[in-house]
């Protein structure tokens, strides 16, 4: 059993998608043990996407990630990390395989509709960022 961190950003929150997105992960195996709506601050932001500080895309990353409120849940099931990953696409929505949430919801490459741990030490990073462990059911 493994735990990941999904993060529905401010573009699918604004398109009314959130139950839809919901719903993937709990059509495919995966349990939402916790899950909020929050507005992500700057430093929030900066802080969550610190691996990418030196990237080009950081300040755009930024802004994009705190236009608008996001969906925070942490995803639990067998190969969490992995099934969510790829429930989710390519980052890339052009690339993104045809029925997974990117190629669905997603428009561009910034807006790229969700966010997955992309490995099982991030993932406790991340869940511990955003979940007090008596929010995790
Ligand atoms: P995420 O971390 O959001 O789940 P990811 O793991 O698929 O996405 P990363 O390489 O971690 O992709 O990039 C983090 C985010 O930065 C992407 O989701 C995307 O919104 C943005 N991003 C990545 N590459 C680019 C790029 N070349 N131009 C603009 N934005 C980008
Ligand atoms: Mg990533």
């Amino acid at each position: 059993m493994q735990q990941t961190l999904s993060i529905i950003k401010p573009d699918a929150v604004k398109k009314n998608v959130v139950g839809k997105i919901l719903d993937r992960f709990e059509s495919n195996g995966l349990r939402i043990a916790a899950t909020k709506k929050i507005q992500l601050s700057r430093a929030d932001a900066e802080a969550f996407y610190a691996v990418h500080k030196e990237r080009p895309f950081f300040g755009e990353l930024v802004e994009f990630m705190i236009s608008g409120p996001v969906v925070v849940s942490v995803l639990e099931g067998e190969n969490a990390v992995a099934k969510n990953r790829e429930l989710m696409g390519a980052t890339d929505p052009k690339e993104a395989a045809p029925g997974t949430i990117r190629a669905d919801f997603a428009e561009s490459i910034d807006a790229n509709a969700v966010h997955g741990s992309d490995s099982l030490e991030n993932a406790a990073i991340e869940i511990a960022f955003f979940f007090a462990r008596r929010e995790i059911l």
